[in-house]
């Protein structure tokens, strides 16, 4: 188990005199497609920003996991490392990573790493990789012949918008313990017929935005911040931040998607 602290430069000029998190970012060498990476720097930048702590706990596939997390994050990946982090997640990090989401850590799960938290994903070869469970869903790849979801994403999320890009074989499908994280507005979503976009279970948030997804999405990243530190400093309520640049850039990625801002 390596421990990275990302913000290191930041942190060493802020005071940090808020709350303190932990973070178990899952898999960065197997699961990390379009720089999903970024999601993790962009967390860290916002608490460092507040005097928070956000100790990241970069997790590779043989690492071991005991200490409880607070919140965890997980990108995309091809079939074939996502055949490989489903056996990770199942024989060595299950517990820790149920027990902790069940306890209210928050958890961000993106594309592949978002297949691999619903029951299962049948790739594209046909070959089925069981998932932990955490959203009630199924996944599967109808072959790749079959054209891919691909594009830039805009979805209705509380009121506002969020987007990112997708590129994903496989379509996923809610059962009645998972509600839909957002309504596409443009693009695919988790299947390209029934409208919904990501899951929701509790504290856990799984999508299949890429991007990365929140630094253009500055209002979801706060909202993962406010479930993971609902239980650690319950009083404690986010400052807003001058995150006039990065609305700048979730305006510009929403009209590259053509799609207007109603918010
Ligand atoms: N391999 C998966 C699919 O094609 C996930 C891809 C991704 O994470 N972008 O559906």
């Amino acid at each position: 188990m390596r421990r990275t602290r990302l913000g290191d430069a930041l942190l060493d000029e802020r005071v940090t005199d808020g709350p303190s998190l932990s973070l178990a970012y899952l898999y960065p060498d197997l699961m990390n497609l379009y720089a999903d990476r970024g999601n993790v720097t962009c967390l860290q930048r916002r608490c460092a920003w507040r005097g928070i702590e956000l100790r990241v706990t970069t997790v590779a596939w043989g690492d071991s996991l005991d200490e409880p997390q607070d919140m965890y994050v997980i990108g995309g990946g091809q079939d074939r490392q996502q055949r490989a982090a489903s056996d990770g997640l199942r024989h060595r990090h299950a517990d820790c990573i149920g027990r902790d989401v069940a306890d209210g850590a928050a958890m961000l799960a993106v594309c592949g790493g978002y297949q691999l938290m619903g029951r299962s994903y049948r790739d594209a070869d046909g070959t089925v990789m069981d998932g932990l469970g955490i959203f009630d869903m199924e996944t599967v790849h109808p072959g790749a012949d079959v054209a891919r979801c691909i594009g830039n994403i805009a979805c209705r999320w509380q009121g506002a918008h969020l987007i990112g890009f997708e590129n994903h074989g496989g379509r996923t499908f809610l059962g009645a313990g998972a509600s839909p994280l957002a309504e596409v507005v443009k693009g695919f979503g988790n299947n390209g017929r029934d409208g919904g976009e990501g899951a929701v279970a509790g504290t856990a948030v799984g999508t299949y935005l890429h991007g990365s997804l929140l630094p253009k999405n500055p209002h979801l990243a706060d909202h993962l911040l406010t479930m993971a530190l609902r239980r650690v400093a319950p009083e404690y309520s986010l400052a807003p931040l001058d995150d006039d640049v990065e609305w700048r850039a979730h305006r510009a990625a929403l009209g590259i998607a053509g799609v207007s801002e109603r918010r």
